[in-house]
């Protein structure tokens, strides 16, 4: 999957429709993989935070969230003219999901809160497949991870804030099952209001 580089940091350089098309090969696969989303102040602070620059150059896919990353892509002679937000990536992956079958696990957000957006989920896409929830206040990671890889998911919606849910799916990669990770920040109280 194609990147550009801007100031050191990858971002992915696919339209949202080959990207899906590029995650779709990712979970026939099995592959594991996860997705950060990539704004001016994030290469900002990338530029002083060599882990944090390790963490968004790792991810499988890196999304231009934010017009500044399309500006700078321009200004670099790249070819990025769009923005994914966050929350239009989770849109997507949902609606990819119900297309495909594939199991969506939800963690992160207080249980009302989680229960509560999986509902609205399900109206908004009756035929989505939701392999499990948990919410974000255990603390045991490995707690966590045994609910998650129970679940057999192929999307992972992780919800607990930044930076809290980029280092939780960071510190944990390597003990979670091959599945496509998303940290979503709020999302789940936005689907849930
Ligand atoms: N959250 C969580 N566990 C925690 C802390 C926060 O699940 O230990 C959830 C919180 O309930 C909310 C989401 O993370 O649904 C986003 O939290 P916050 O608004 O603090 O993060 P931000 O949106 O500012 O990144």
């Amino acid at each position: 999957n194609l990147k550009e580089e801007i100031l050191g940091v990858n971002v992915t350089a696919l339209p949202i429709e080959t990207l899906l098309e590029d995650i779709d090969r990712r979970i026939e696969n099995k592959d594991k993989g996860r997705i950060v989303a990539i704004n001016p102040e994030k290469i900002m602070m990338a530029q002083k935070d060599p882990e944090l620059s390790k963490l968004l150059n790792d991810s499988a896919y890196q999304i231009p969230d934010g017009v500044g990353v399309s500006i700078a892509s321009k200004l670099l002679g790249g070819s990025i003219r769009w923005r994914i937000t966050g929350v239009g990536m989770m849109e997507n992956l949902l609606q990819r999901a119900s297309e495909k079958q594939y199991r969506v696990f939800f963690y992160g957000a207080k249980e009302e809160t989680v229960v509560k957006a999986i509902g609205k989920i399900k109206q908004l896409h009756p035929e989505i497949q939701v392999a499990g929830y948990l919410n974000g206040y255990e603390k045991d990671d490995s707690v966590i991870i045994d609910r998650i890889n129970e679940a057999n998911a192929d999307i992972v919606f992780v919800a607990l804030g930044s930076p809290r849910q980029e280092l939780f799916i960071e510190r944990n990669m390597d003990k979670l099952s091959p599945a496509i990770y998303q940290g979503v920040g709020g999302s789940f109280d936005v689907f849930s209001g």
